[in-house]
């Protein structure tokens, strides 16, 4: 006989394990299924999260390595310039221990989470929904919950079997972690020869430890060895290829996030920061709205398409316009021409910029500021985003 539970949540990364955090608290019965042998393994993240999130989502201080309040920019031609926010705007934290939290919270509440389980398929059965998964311990085993929350990240394969959306783009991400000391502090690097299409940074982690990374529109991994042998040359020959590892980054919005007794949330359903592909804020942001989503609908079993509508419509709500206005200013900015791209930095010297970002900036809020300084350039195709 198939156990039935309340709800089965696919995937242990924030957003997942967060869903079920919250779900479990309020007394729901939730099963949780990660892939990967232990939470936090293997991840490929700079970890770097907008200060406000840690009291607005009740999060754990102890995984934050280091606190950023200012940044270092180089343009194509290495002009620098020095944004000072006055005030830490985010972290950067210890993604293995962030998820581990998250993992311990949701387990304190009472979900079980199952590692080393793949979850191999997805069928809606009507009056329940019922996942096959697989794992070495336990072999191939079925489990039903009248609603499943679908929490994989980059993986869209369970999306395809039951009709719910996936990204249209993508863009590269990579990073290496390397034991040097960055006397620099944070640090943003632009131009074609850098990371085409996006940006590179260089965040220091520890007093000798750095992350350097990137997102581009070309190949990742090829750009960073190339930034490590121009930063770092004496550090190339002691890394092996392999460590260049690169993941691809979803850009949405996602046209459909719901069906029939399933939602999608976090980078499942392309919740992540258009303009830098960071993810964990939205994620956390949208598994709230998923989580009390369910919870309305839970006591009469309502989880037909028209009542899941809701949760999209509301997540939608949120973030649908930094999306969207976020992926238009990292593709506009992501083709000017370097030239261009000096003459920004040339104006971000000279036009009061820096004063409108530390009065307007915020680390996962970005439309106002977008468009307070699409105004102000001078080059024609930023100002086609103030009608978006
Ligand atoms: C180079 C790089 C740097 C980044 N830096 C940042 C940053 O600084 N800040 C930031 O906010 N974001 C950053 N991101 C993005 C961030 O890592 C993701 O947005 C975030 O992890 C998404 O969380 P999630 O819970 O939605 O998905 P994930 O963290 O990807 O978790 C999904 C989980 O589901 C599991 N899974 C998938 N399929 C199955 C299955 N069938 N059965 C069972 N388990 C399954 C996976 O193993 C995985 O553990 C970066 C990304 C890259 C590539």
């Amino acid at each position: 006989m198939i156990q039935m539970n309340d709800v089965i949540v696919i995937g242990g990364g924030p957003s997942g394990l967060h869903t079920a955090g919250l779900l479990a608290d309020s007394g729901l019965d939730v099963k949780l299924f990660e892939k990967k042998n232990r939470i936090g393994e293997d991840i490929l993240c700079t970890g770097i999260i907008g200060k406000e999130a840690f009291e607005r989502f009740g999060l754990k201080e102890d995984s934050i390595l280091s606190e950023l309040a200012y940044m270092n920019m180089v343009s194509p031609s290495g002009t620098s310039l020095r944004y000072d926010h006055g005030k830490v705007f985010a972290c950067v934290v210890d993604r293995k221990k962030f998820d581990l939290n998250l993992a311990h919270k949701a387990l304190s509440c009472g979900a079980q989470i199952f590692t080393g389980t793949r979850v191999e398929n997805i069928r809606n059965a009507g009056d329940y929904i019922e996942v096959s998964s697989f794992s070495k311990k336990r072999g191939e085993t079925r489990h039903r919950a009248k609603i499943a929350v679908l929490a994989t990240g980059i993986e869209y394969r369970l999306h395809k079997k039951i009709g719910l959306g996936y990204p249209k783009n993508y863009i590269n991400g990579a990073q290496v972690e390397l034991d040097v000391i960055n006397g620099e502090g944070p640090l943003i690097m632009v131009g074609s020869k850098v990371a085409p299409g996006a940006f590179a940074w260089n965040i220091p982690v520890r007093k000798n430890r750095t992350r350097l990374g990137l997102i581009t529109e070309k190949d990742a991994a090829f750009y960073l060895k190339k930034l490590v042998s121009s930063l770092y040359p004496e550090k190339v020959t002691a890394l092996e290829s392999e460590q260049f590892l690169s993941k691809i980054i979803a850009q949405g919005p996602v046209s459909k996030t719901y069906s029939h007794r399933v939602i999608a949330v976090g980078e499942a359903a392309a919740q992540v920061k258009t303009t830098t592909g960071g993810g964990i804020y939205y994620g956390l942001l949208c598994s709230k709205i998923a989580a009390e989503t369910i919870l309305r609908k839970f006591p009469t079993d309502s989880f037909e398409l028209s009542d899941l509508s809701e949760y999209e419509r509301s997540w939608k709500k949120a973030i649908k316009r930094e999306l969207l206005v976020g992926y238009f200013a990292r593709r506009t900015c992501g083709r000017l021409g370097d030239k261009d791209v000096e003459k920004l930095f040339q104006l971000a010297k000279t036009n009061g910029v820096f004063p409108l970002i530390r009065e307007r900036g915020k680390f996962d809020w970005q439309v106002d500021l977008i468009l307070e300084l699409a105004k102000k350039a001078s080059i024609p195709s930023l100002k086609t985003l103030i009608k978006i």
